[in-house]
């Protein structure tokens, strides 16, 4: 069965201060039924698992490298984000593939390194403005599952979230109808794939969801819960879309 879940991207934002959203985050998630993650910038994960410790929220980290460690200044492993008290791991999001020039490659070895050391990969996908123009947007979306998601995928290790970029921080948000179509081709692509275990895989919807749009889109085939970007950063925000999640 496939689990509902609510990661909240906080993306380059957050300084101290912001630990008290987390706390009330953390005190809401007692009362929810779906899975509630938050991710911070890097500077947060440690104090973010400290007010998290003994509650149902759990913390993200928003990229890792490949390797386990050695000369790559700047860069977090999977193994550093896990020691920290990650428990998630943010790849493939469209700011990464576009700032950092992000293959589907790189993505995909990332996600391999993630899962061996025991984190679970929100790996992300989704098509481009022009290319929802085009009429490519299911051939992009399977194009980048098949590439990015490794072989060592399971539903227990990997999430994918559907973020079209150019739902993402804009305010336009797909038709259900749009959101559904994909998500069917993503649980049928995965299922082929992984059989059962791909059949499982949590499937969220990401690009300007608010408590307001939350009911029409968890309403939706195959949407299992979303990944939030600005409506994350309040905990009243996320909260109320994390009951709209646990009350679907
Ligand atoms: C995101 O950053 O992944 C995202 C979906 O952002 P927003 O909710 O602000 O569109």
């Amino acid at each position: 069965m496939r689990k509902k879940l609510l990661v909240g991207n906080w993306k380059m934002n957050g300084l101290s201060s912001s630990l008290g959203e987390i706390k009330a985050m953390a005190d809401a998630a007692e009362r929810l039924t779906c899975g509630l993650v938050v991710v911070p910038p890097f500077t947060l994960i440690e104090r973010a698992s400290v007010v998290c410790c003994s509650s149902k929220l759990s913390v993200g980290g928003q990229d890792c490298h490949p390797q386990r460690s050695g000369a790559f200044t700047g860069d977090t492993s999977a193994e550093m984000l896990l020691d920290a008290g990650a428990r998630y791991v943010i790849l493939g999001h469209s700011e990464r593939r576009s700032d950092h020039r992000e293959t589907d490659n790189l993505v995909s070895t990332k996600a391999a390194a993630a899962t061996q050391s025991g984190l679970v990969a929100i790996i992300c996908v989704g098509e481009t403005q022009e290319e929802r123009d085009a009429g490519r947007t299911i051939e992009i979306v399977e194009r980048q599952l098949a590439a990015s998601v490794p072989a060592v995928a399971t539903a227990a290790n990997t999430v994918i979230a559907y973020e079209p970029v150019w739902a993402i921080g804009t305010g336009r948000v797909p038709t259900v109808a749009q959101i559904g179509e994909v998500h069917l081709a993503m649980y049928e692509a995965l299922k082929q794939r992984f059989g059962g275990s791909g059949g499982s895989i949590s499937l969220l919807y990401g690009g300007s969801v608010k408590p307001d749009n939350a009911a029409s889109i968890f309403a939706v085939d195959y949407v299992d819960g979303a990944l939030v970007g600005g409506a994350s950063l309040k905990a009243s925000d996320f909260v109320a879309i994390a009951e709209v999640l646990s009350a679907h």
